[in-house]
């Protein structure tokens, strides 16, 4: 029989013991456990932004191919990985800068594998006290997650962002419509072409929602390129920096950063 504090490791399905503290053994809340053995747990390492990194997104510059990529922004001591170099030098470092949550190590890919693209949302767990934390540091901002095709939406049945915050008890918005597959389709003209690196419309939000909050911050899964991103940062601004008088404060948080080059 399995004793009540044996549980099952969500990564490596080996049984562990899970330590009870005196105060959870005597009250009537829910107990709620980590999903993973101590082994698994330790290999989420959280992501530490030092050392030679980039300035806006904190991808490692110190590996050989990536260190000669970076760039260092004119009359500055800004370096900046290829992609945010690109980017920096069309848009303000507010429309580049990502916090990530945890490294992308092996461990990290396995559970976005297991999590996002074979569909488990069990593994969602995984994530809830790294994002608990993350919002108690960021309550004072609007989350925001980015919207997913009808298409992938039907395949997974669930919002794999949305799902993480949900589990995690934080509140969130998605103020955006997809329109990116839409425009494939009709992609014929340079003019639409174009168009395509526009994935997001902005559709509203409620200016009361706004009250008392320092801005907005996105919540994603994996920052790559950041193109999705800044794209949907640029919806935001462009809607509401006017109202605001361009005080409105952008944020954007990914549980990790894709170590490749784009
Ligand atoms: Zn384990
Ligand atoms: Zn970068």
């Amino acid at each position: 029989m399995q004793k009540f504090n044996q549980g099952v490791c969500l990564m490596c399905q080996k049984n562990y013991e899970r330590d009870l503290t005196w105060q959870q053994l005597f009250s009537w809340e829910v107990i709620e456990f980590e999903p993973l053995c101590g082994d698994c747990f330790k290999k989420f390492v959280p992501y530490r932004f030092q050392g030679e990194r980039c300035r806006a997104c904190g991808r490692k510059l110190d590996g050989s191919t990536q260190y000669q990529s970076s760039h260092r922004l004119k009359d500055t001591d800004e370096y900046y990985c290829l992609d945010c170099y690109r980017w920096r030098k069309i848009y303000p470092l507010k429309l580049i800068n990502n916090q990530a949550v945890f490294d992308y190590n092996d461990s990290f890919k396995e559970w976005i594998t297991r999590y996002k693209y074979d569909g488990d949302c069990r593994m969602a767990s995984v994530m809830k006290q790294a994002l608990k934390k993350a919002y108690k540091q960021y309550a004072n901002y609007i989350w925001l997650v980015l919207t997913s095709s009808e298409s992938s939406l039907k395949e997974r049945l669930f919002h794999p962002t949305a799902y993480l915050l949900e589990i995690a008890d934080i509140p969130y918005c998605c103020p955006f419509r997809y329109i990116g597959n839409e425009m494939r389709q009709a992609a014929k003209s340079r003019k639409d072409r174009l168009a395509l690196t526009r994935p997001y419309a902005w559709i509203n939000i409620e200016e009361e929602r706004l009250k008392g909050k320092k801005g907005f911050l996105i919540f994603d899964d994996v920052y790559t390129t950041g193109a999705t991103m800044i794209q949907a940062k640029l919806e935001i601004t462009q809607n509401f920096e006017a109202i605001s008088k361009g005080k409105i404060d952008l944020k954007s948080i990914t549980l990790a950063r894709n170590q490749l080059i784009g």
